[in-house]
């Protein structure tokens, strides 16, 4: 029974989820596999998720993607960070780059070289280092891999998009190579009743598609994971407790910002997200601290242009199944679990899941073994970007509201008790190789967010105070020059990727 093989692929849903799954399985794995993927129009998608990271350029290579091309079809425009307004405290920001600042220097973080100075009372912050900082300050954008002569990597970047014309662009990539889409709705699962696997899904009471292995991507619904095989969901809105958002598209910005813009409010946070021809909004807040309307009025009154449609209300609750593959089953997409979109890391955990499901797919169904493998990584992941969405809400000074006197006092998850005391004490991160978010992503947040290192590495104490203000006004010379040569980011659109109509 365990060497029978796995010919046949079926993928149940067809959002962001079930087209990023049907892509890179028909890029990898087809054939020998056979793929089918069913969605249906009725339901639809949940028509969110236009921010992303940069391991989305992964993604795009191993599909083989042109990137101009990408960008021109789905109205995107290219992203260097999250700023993050009022979150430490009204009045403050600081925008989480997708690049390190300045240059590491004998194997010692800029960051240490920039305590040293800071401690001693100097007065720029980390950011006035950063070559991402300066160019989104500028609005400005473009494809620069190295920094001249210096030892300074480029920019690191990743994109806006539309979320629908996202999963038509795969769905299009897909179908050329041999994915066969079906339209309709699974009404019943059909289970061996030996096993407890899925042996098949059928549609409106007719069609039935048999499989020997499935993807759940129906979303939210987990049809297939949850209703079916009951993997139990494993709740944590006590540390990330926003459950509600009300999204709504608005006029385009001009010029077009290189970044997303997470604005604190009373009881959660707003999002904007400038694309080539609309702005993306949303209100992320927590029901039991705010009512709909008020969220409504709230996002509303803070849009930067005309709002274009009514906001849409969605629901949902942060935390992940306690099993993603059961049975002959894998959940990719909000079947497995959610993350609010804080961090743009929702599409991110799909491409890794996507990922990690093709490297440990098995030919026959001997597979408990790489399930166990599967389930133990995903989990890790999910954890780890749990605790750096908690760092954001934990670390704060706001007690104007009770909704943020209720997250600055919650305990935090001891993974992250110990990241925030080892960062507070030296400005050292422990390492988890694994870790989505490298150290100038926690350092950044840190420093964001108000944990500011008494102490620093002592190996930066090797060069002497003259050598340090000459290497620290040299960096910023270095940056300087490179931000000079960068096009506008809407410059770089329209010689590189506009629209059609735009
Ligand atoms: C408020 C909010 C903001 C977000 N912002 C971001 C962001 O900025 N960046 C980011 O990376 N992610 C973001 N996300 C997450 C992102 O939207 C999702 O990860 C992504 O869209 C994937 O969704 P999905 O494909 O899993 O589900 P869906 O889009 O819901 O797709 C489910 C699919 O299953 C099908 N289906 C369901 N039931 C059935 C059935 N019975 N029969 C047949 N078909 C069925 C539907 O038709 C649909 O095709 C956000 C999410 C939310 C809620």
């Amino acid at each position: 029974m365990n060497d029978r093989p796995i010919k046949k692929l079926v993928i149940v849903g067809g959002g962001t989820a079930g087209w990023i799954s049907a892509a890179a399985f028909a890029r990898l794995l087809s054939p020998p596999l056979e793929i089918e993927l069913v969605e249906s129009e009725a339901i639809g998608t949940v028509g969110v998720g236009e921010a992303t990271i940069p391991q989305i350029i992964r993604l795009n290579a191993i599909l083989g993607l042109d990137e101009s091309d990408f960008v021109r079809r789905t109205f995107g425009t290219f992203k260097l960070g999250i700023e993050f307004v009022d979150w430490r405290a009204p009045g403050e920001r600081y925008l989480h780059t997708f690049g390190d600042a300045g240059i590491n220097l004998a194997n010692v973080h800029f960051h240490h070289y920039w305590r040293r100075y800071a401690l001693a009372g100097g007065r720029n912050s980390l950011w006035h280092y950063s070559l991402h900082e300066q160019a989104s300050r500028q609005s400005k954008f473009g494809r620069l891999d190295r920094v001249g002569k210096a030892n300074m990597t480029g920019l690191a970047y990743a994109y806006h998009f539309d979320a629908a014309l996202y999963a038509a662009y795969l769905r299009s990539y897909a179908e050329a190579r041999g994915v066969t889409r079906r339209e309709g709705i699974v009404q019943s699962i059909e289970r061996d009743s030996e096993t407890g696997d899925i042996l098949s899904v059928t549609l409106d009471g007719e069609r039935t598609i048999a499989g020997d292995f499935f993807i759940d991507c129906t979303g939210f619904r987990a049809l297939l994971i949850g209703e079916t095989l009951l993997s139990a969901y494993e709740d944590w809105s006590r540390w990330l407790p926003c459950n509600r958002a009300l999204a709504v598209p608005s006029e385009r910005l001009s010029p077009l910002p290189p970044f997303t813009r997470a604005t604190a409010r009373p009881a959660g946070w707003q999002w904007r997200i400038p694309l080539q021809h609309r702005t993306g909004n949303g209100h992320v807040f927590c029901a039991d601290f705010m009512s709909k309307d008020e969220a409504e009025a709230l996002l509303l009154g803070n849009l930067e242009g005309k709002a274009l449609d009514a906001p849409r209300l969605l629901q949902f609750r942060t935390g992940r199944r306690k099993t993603f593959w059961s049975h002959n089953c894998a959940a990719i997409g909000l079947s497995s679990g959610f993350l609010e979109p804080l961090e743009s890391t929702s599409i991110h955990l799909i491409q890794s899941n996507v990922g990690r499901l093709i490297g440990l797919f098995p030919r026959t169904r001997g597979y408990d073994a790489d399930r166990d493998e599967y389930n133990r990584r995903t989990a890790d992941e999910f954890e780890q970007v749990r605790d750096f969405l908690i760092l954001h809400y934990n670390q704060t000074t706001r007690d104007d509201t009770e909704f943020w006197r209720y997250c600055r006092n919650m305990p935090p998850p001891e993974t992250l008790t110990e990241k925030i005391e080892l960062f507070a004490s030296s400005g050292r991160l422990g390492r988890d190789v694994d870790d989505l978010f490298k150290d100038s992503s926690w350092t950044q947040v840190m420093l964001g967010q108000g944990v500011t290192p008494r102490d620093y590495n002592p190996m930066a104490d090797k060069i002497t105070d003259e050598q340090l203000n000459e290497f620290l006004g040299n960096v910023r010379q270095v940056i300087d020059r490179a931000v000079a040569g960068l096009p506008a980011h809407d410059q770089f659109i329209r010689e590189n990727c506009l629209a059609e109509g735009v």
